[in-house]
């Protein structure tokens, strides 16, 4: 089984990143599998030069090891996205040839009035009144190209057809592509997008479950159509439940900054707090052991412990409250454990 953990470099890792490698890491090492860290660092915009060494210095820091990555190598290497472009390209042309992608040339300003005009993003009907490879003629559409005219190439979604998958935590969960827009794969840039990059990424990779945040969850169907698109079989999903705040609702930046809770796994390393604290936390936030296992009830867990208890059928599906004062409970109890007595 191969798991990776996937962070975009646009930051300090943060505390539900680190929930999210956490419960990679412990998935891979129960099932005897490979943890992977892939750095997903393809928009150049929100780029943060010094994420990445924080991300490596703070899964460290937890005690995550890491079996295959930038600094570890590994057969599946390069694990960094922006050193994987022509890989990309190459598949964005297999989809063209297909028929199943298409160049588009519009700006941003013909964009805006089409959403505006019509309430609906880029579509099977819309797109008909748009500059692309399926209004345009061929001749037309190379012309372009070979003039540098700037373009991005976009997935062909067939409306009135239903996505379903089967996720670990959710169970089955179903989408209509009524409901999903002739997605961007390859930027103007040249760049892959996300939903690009991760299947091809997770596919290359050997990827066996996919591990993430539920707030992926909507981005699945457009990668399972893009699975399908290449004839590959999707990997395992697995929705992580949403880390909420005390008093309910999304733990955003702006609400976790007013309530005094430190959203980067570097302000609790700077604070003081103890890694098995922090590991043993969030852990417990979104899973606990089950009923009949020989855990059961139990809270307190070095990190050999949750890798035996772990199971992803165990991850529950309702959003888990982020509480500050648990934490500190946890690093009360790592503190004491070890101080010396007397
Ligand atoms: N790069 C995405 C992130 O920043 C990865 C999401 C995924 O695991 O597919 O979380």
């Amino acid at each position: 089984m191969r798991v990776r953990f996937a962070p975009s470099p646009t930051g300090y890792l943060h505390i539900g990143g680190l929930r999210t490698a956490l419960y990679n890491y412990l998935f891979a090492r129960k099932h005897g599998g490979t943890f992977v860290l892939r750095i997903e660092d393809t928009d150049r915009e929100r780029f943060v030069e010094d994420a990445e060494a924080d991300i490596l210095a703070m899964l460290d820091w937890a005690g995550l090891s890491i079996d295959e990555g930038p600094d570890t190598g590994g057969a599946a290497g390069p694990y960094r996205q922006s050193e994987r472009a022509e890989l990309y390209q190459a598949h964005v042309q297999q989809l063209i040839d297909a028929g199943l992608a298409y160049h588009a040339f519009d700006s941003k300003d013909a964009l805006d009035a089409m959403r505006e005009r019509t309430g609906q993003g880029y579509n099977a009907q819309t797109r008909q009144e748009m500059e692309n490879a399926l209004t345009l003629d061929a001749d037309e559409v190379q012309r372009r190209i070979d003039a540098g005219d700037s373009y991005v190439v976009r997935l062909k979604v067939t409306p009135g057809e239903s996505v379903r998958f089967e996720d670990h935590v959710r169970g089955e969960v179903e989408f209509s592509t009524d409901d999903i827009d002739d997605q961007v794969l390859l930027k103007s840039d040249g760049l892959p997008t996300y939903h690009l990059a991760n299947v091809v990424d997770d596919h290359h990779m050997g990827i066996t479950h996919v591990i993430r945040g539920e707030e992926w969850l909507p981005s699945t169907p457009k990668h399972i159509l893009l699975y399908e698109a290449f004839g590959w079989t999707p990997p395992g999903m697995a929705h992580l439940p949403l880390i909420l705040s005390p008093n309910g609702g999304k733990l955003s930046k702006r609400k976790a900054d007013k309530m005094g809770i430190p959203v980067s796994v570097r302000q609790y390393v700077d604070a003081g707090y103890e890694a098995p604290a922090l590991v043993n936390f969030l852990a417990m936030l979104g899973w606990s052991p089950g009923g009949d296992s020989a855990y059961a009830d139990r809270e307190t867990f070095t990190l050999d412990e949750l890798v035996d208890a772990f199971h992803v059928s165990e991850i529950g599906q309702s959003g888990a409250k982020f509480d500050l004062d648990k934490l500190d409970w946890y690093n009360a109890n790592t503190i004491r454990e070890l101080t010396p007595a007397g």
